[in-house]
């Protein structure tokens, strides 16, 4: 691959990207919250239940690229102000997705880190834009875009000058419907073959299926994954957006456990 000058791994060294007491690259990183910011209680009663089961940051959206222009496009700066609160609340800190250049300078005012969704993996000008930002940006893999596509829209980012991309394998269109992308887990060791960047998954999206979330949890950091981003919602029947695929606070939790059993032991502790 050429032209990866910023982002191409040239020996050894992985870069540590710090997002307020998170270090994504050093330890294994949980992302967690609903889908949507909904209301400030069920964001602060999600934002709590995630916490208390061990997840190191929140995640949340407040514009949400929705297929339908008549589903919930989510509660914007509202929005930013629950998840500052929740924030406040729990110590964690948030990432949420930005989908507009216009919205980046004062969305990073709130936000920790800023997603790129894989809709607008490769919208070059949001790139370049959240390249002049001094926040932190979670980058995830277009639903049809190759792993050299998805490298050459993290070295748009670093080229305007922000150094501090995390990637998210978040799966990928395939002939396979059972699920709703196909979470492409060889990418995480090819990544860590071609780039010194931290790579995480998202099993939620990845499958969209509540009874393959943990599996590829585990799959996951079993592949050398830096982290994972999973949707959870107080009361999933009633999430605004994908309710199908968030999981309940007992079943996050579970799935904590035993990640944190895996990377512990992948780790050589004990
Ligand atoms: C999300 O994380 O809320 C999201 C919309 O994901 P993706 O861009 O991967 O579909
Ligand atoms: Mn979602």
């Amino acid at each position: 691959m050429n032209n990866l000058k910023l982002v191409a791994r040239a020996n050894d060294h992985r870069t540590t990207i710090i997002v307020g007491n998170v270090r994504f690259g050093d330890g294994f990183v949980i992302i967690a919250g609903p889908c949507s910011v909904e209301s400030e209680e069920q964001t602060l009663e999600t934002a709590c239940a995630v916490k208390a089961a061990g997840a190191d940051m929140l995640r949340g959206g407040v514009f949400k690229p929705r297929t339908s222009p008549y589903s919930f496009q989510g509660l914007g700066l509202n929005g930013l102000k629950i998840l500052a609160k929740a924030r406040e609340l729990t110590g964690l800190p948030f990432v949420t997705e930005v989908l507009d250049t216009r919205d980046v300078s004062w969305v990073a005012e709130f936000a920790d880190m800023l997603q790129i969704g894989a809709r607008n993996m490769q919208n070059f000008s949001l790139l370049k834009e959240i390249g002049k930002s001094y926040r932190p940006v979670l980058l995830k893999r277009g639903m049809f875009s190759t792993i050299e596509e998805w490298l050459n829209c993290a070295e748009y980012i670093m080229n305007e000058g922000n150094s501090s991309v995390v990637l998210c394998e978040r799966g990928i269109r395939t002939f396979e419907t059972y699920t709703r992308n196909t979470l492409d887990l060889s990418a995480v060791p090819a990544l860590k073959e071609l780039t010194h960047l931290p790579v995480i998954t998202d099993p939620t999206h990845g499958t969209g299926r509540v009874s393959l979330i943990q599996s590829m949890s585990l799959a996951s950091a079993a592949a050398g994954s830096d982290g994972l981003m999973v949707e959870v919602h107080r009361n999933p029947k009633e999430a605004m957006s994908d309710k199908d695929q968030a999981l309940t606070p007992e079943q996050f939790s579970s799935i904590v456990h035993k990640v944190r059993s895996l990377t512990t032991y992948l780790s050589g502790g004990s």
